[in-house]
């Protein structure tokens, strides 16, 4: 038996995800913050595949640039 992959919470809050059909696109959601991710709906005879790829895309955590509005420290000391 294939190890199935379980939806993790939300890379960004935490909270319970939720998996749902909309429109024709498998969707991801998170219940608190309302993060999605969203694939376009497969064949019935891949949604399995389909259904593992959207979650390991999920619980895959984005990368938060960091760093990016941090200046060095320059201390300003003046002496008169
Ligand atoms: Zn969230």
């Amino acid at each position: 038996m294939a190890a199935k992959v379980k939806l993790k919470n939300c890379p960004c809050c935490g909270g319970n995800a939720r998996e749902y059909i909309d429109g024709g696109s498998l969707v991801v959601e998170c219940h608190k913050c309302s993060l999605s991710i969203r694939r376009h709906l497969v064949p019935p005879s891949e949604w399995m595949l389909a259904a593992e790829r959207c979650r390991e895309c999920w619980n895959r955590r984005p990368k938060i640039k960091e760093g990016a509005n941090s200046n060095p420290p320059t201390p300003q000391g003046q002496n008169g």
